[in-house]
């Protein structure tokens, strides 16, 4: 199979021509598919399997579906990663992927002044990728509101739970409307995190394992 044979928009076909992929990962043969039909899904599978566009690009792609908005923007996208480096990784990917759209995103994490990330906020982003301690600085402070979302991500949710984010992630959690899609990635599925799963995908998820 080839990148050009799956329903993505010519925008984004162009970024993944420039990124010189031409055929795509087993993870994104099987996860885009089902994100393209709004279904939940639960990917088992390693950094370095493509995982990352397996979700960004059919998720960019149903953003474009409703077209471009103008004015200030809700947060539509919601990617949560336990650190610093694997948020600005999938921030990179989301930043490369998107460049020929009007789609824009933010990346927010802990350890560094909140003044430029706060300044990025202002200008409204459809994707927010965050690490979670930021995260919850940032709705207490009014700065980030999730009251639009309609997809979210918990990417590496094993080191999520091993780095003790469980109550961080279910206080975003109940920061998110109930109708939203739901994407859901761990390398290894031990019943911590099949109970976690549970509690964040709506009912039969689309499983993924790679
Ligand atoms: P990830 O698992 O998302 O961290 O991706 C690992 C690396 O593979 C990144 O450098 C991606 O840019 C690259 N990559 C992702 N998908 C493809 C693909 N279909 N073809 C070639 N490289 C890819």
């Amino acid at each position: 199979m080839k990148f050009s044979e799956l329903p993505l928009d010519e925008r984004l076909q162009r970024a993944i021509v420039d990124a010189k992929y031409t055929t795509p990962t087993p993870i994104q043969e099987k996860a885009i598919p089902p994100v393209l039909e709004r279904k939940d899904l639960m990917g088992i599978a390693q950094t370095g399997t493509g995982k990352t566009a397996a979700f960004a690009l059919p998720i960019l792609q149903n953003l474009l579906q409703g077209g471009d908005s103008k004015g200030q923007k809700p947060i539509r996208v919601l990617v949560l990663l336990p650190t610093r480096e694997l948020a600005i990784q999938v921030s990179d990917c989301f930043e490369k992927y998107q460049k020929y759209t009007r789609l824009t995103s933010a990346c927010i994490f802990g350890g560094v002044s909140d003044l430029p990330q706060k300044r990025a906020l202002s200008r409204g982003v459809d994707t927010l990728i965050a690490t979670p301690g930021r995260l919850l600085d940032l709705i207490n402070q009014r700065v980030v509101s999730l009251k639009k979302l309609e997809y979210f991500v918990l990417d590496e949710a094993d080191r999520m739970l091993d780095m003790g984010f469980i109550h961080d992630i279910k206080k975003v959690v109940a920061q998110l409307p109930q109708k939203r899609q739901n994407l859901f990635f761990s390398a290894t599925m031990p019943p911590e995190i099949i109970k976690l799963a549970a509690s964040i995908l709506r009912t039969d998820p689309v499983r993924v394992e790679v």
